[in-house]
């Protein structure tokens, strides 16, 4: 990687200034409620190495719902703890289609494309019920622990809306229960799947838990969650399926294994050098935080740190 010596604070400043002047700024997601009420373009962004120290600009520490930015820490919590069999309930293709879809599931038997889509999200939650009767709680307890905050909280606000609109993901979990690809009856795997979604965090504090794969599966502490290969595989899935149905246009334009969420957050993981969390609510048609990916797309520019 040819990376080129820079300011890293500087650069995170010149771009929040110039994303505080950009007015194309898209559309907050609409179809749960509660997120349809932020401000389209707030934007912060944080930048964390793998020791633990956090730099960041704008509004890097305001708190927002991770929503599926909790996929890629549902995915490491699943692999930890039940290992290898989860790949027998989930694939690793992008599956081209949005993250909410039906129709590959019925093609596929039930079987999710992969574990960054809602049907994937939801049988990781049900594969992770075998281990825990509180899977939300564990990652929350988790992303505390990563994040050095002990005040993280799920933002029952933001879940409770979320379950006013629930009938698409029910619609997923029905149809996996029928191909008998959930276990556990199917309001509790999505009592849990809205509550990891609705867990409430800033940039600095994904930065700091997203750490995890900067530094191959090693916790903040030292301790390893992940094998090294666990690790390189879950950012693998980041690059080809973080991005919703833009995954190509993702890796196109930042180069970096990276994952999105509907209320306008993207981790990017810049493989044993830096976690980078960028946050805007104004989503783009496919789910994908506009001034989120102008921000990652120039910070990769700048720097020439990408895998490519
Ligand atoms: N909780 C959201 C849903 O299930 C997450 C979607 C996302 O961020 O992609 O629809």
């Amino acid at each position: 990687m040819s990376v080129v010596t820079v300011d890293l604070q500087r650069v995170l400043n010149d771009i929040a200034t110039r994303a505080a002047a950009d007015e194309s700024a898209g559309r907050v997601a609409q179809y749960i409620p509660a997120l349809a009420e932020v401000e389209p373009d707030l934007f912060g962004i944080a930048l964390a190495y793998p020791d633990g120290r956090v730099i960041g600009a704008g509004d890097w520490n305001t708190r927002f719902s991770i929503q599926s930015i909790s996929k890629v820490f549902a995915l490491a919590l699943a692999l930890a703890h039940r290992g290898e069999q989860v790949w027998s309930r989930v694939g690793r293709e992008p599956s081209g289609n949005p993250f909410n879809s039906l129709v590959q599931l019925e093609y596929e038997q039930g079987i999710p494309r992969n574990p960054f889509i809602n049907a994937g999200a939801l049988a990781v939650t049900d594969e992770l019920l075998e281990y825990s009767d509180q899977p939300c709680e564990l990652m929350r307890d988790f992303l505390r622990a990563e994040a050095r905050a002990d005040d993280l909280e799920i933002d029952l606000a933001i879940a409770d809306s979320e379950s006013t609109r629930i009938d698409r993901n029910a619609a997923l979990a029905h149809l996996m229960a029928d191909y008998g690809n959930l276990r556990h009856p199917v309001p509790q795997v999505l009592h849990h799947y809205v509550r990891q979604c609705a867990i409430s965090m800033s940039c600095r504090e994904l930065a700091l838990a997203g750490g995890l794969f900067t530094r191959h599966g090693l916790r903040g502490d030292g301790r390893r969650l992940l094998s090294p290969t666990e690790a390189k595989r879950i950012s693998a899935i980041m690059l080809t399926c973080g991005a919703y149905d833009a995954a190509g246009e993702f890796a196109f334009r930042v180069g970096l294994p990276g994952k999105s969420g509907v209320s306008g957050g993207i981790l990017a993981i810049v493989p044993g050098r830096y976690t980078l969390c960028v946050w805007s609510p104004g989503l783009d048609r496919r789910g994908n935080s506009v001034a989120g990916i102008d921000a990652l797309d120039r910070f990769t520019a700048i720097t020439g740190c990408s895998v490519f």
